[in-house]
């Protein structure tokens, strides 16, 4: 898929809305449109790699700093007492979207998610 048709690529361009809580050089953040649980966010380069295996290792800190901002963000402001970080990588692993993307789902109490892998 070329980065022109790629709906993260046009996010970041400003072609398409997205409710952004976090931006800078290298990573944007925004809540995922179709949550899973309150506060459901994204995080994704804004270089366009399809997925883990192709993003540089250079770009590691700036994804982990990231997680960790965006993370405590969201433990803050939705109240949550755990975070799933994860991402799906290749279609039989689940990614719909392929523009590499990090998952960040609230957790709560007995929120009636399953514990991953029991899914
Ligand atoms: O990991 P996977 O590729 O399956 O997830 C894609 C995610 O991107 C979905 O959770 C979907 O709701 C989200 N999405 C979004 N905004 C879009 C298109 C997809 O938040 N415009």
């Amino acid at each position: 898929m070329s980065t022109q048709d790629c709906i993260f690529c046009k996010i970041i361009k400003g072609e398409i809305p997205c409710a952004e809580i976090y931006s800078d050089d290298n990573v944007l953040a925004f809540l995922d449109i179709g949550p899973v649980n309150k506060g459901h966010t994204l995080i994704i380069p804004k270089q366009h790699y399809a997925n883990v295996f192709d993003i540089p290792a250079e770009l590691a800190p700036a994804i982990i700093n990231a997680q960790q901002v965006v993370g405590k963000a969201i433990l803050a402001s939705t109240g949550a007492t755990g975070l799933n970080i994860f991402m799906n990588n290749h279609s039989d692993a689940g990614q719909l979207v392929f523009h590499a993307h990090w998952h960040l789902i609230p957790r709560f109490g007995n929120d009636g998610l399953k514990h991953w892998p029991q899914a």
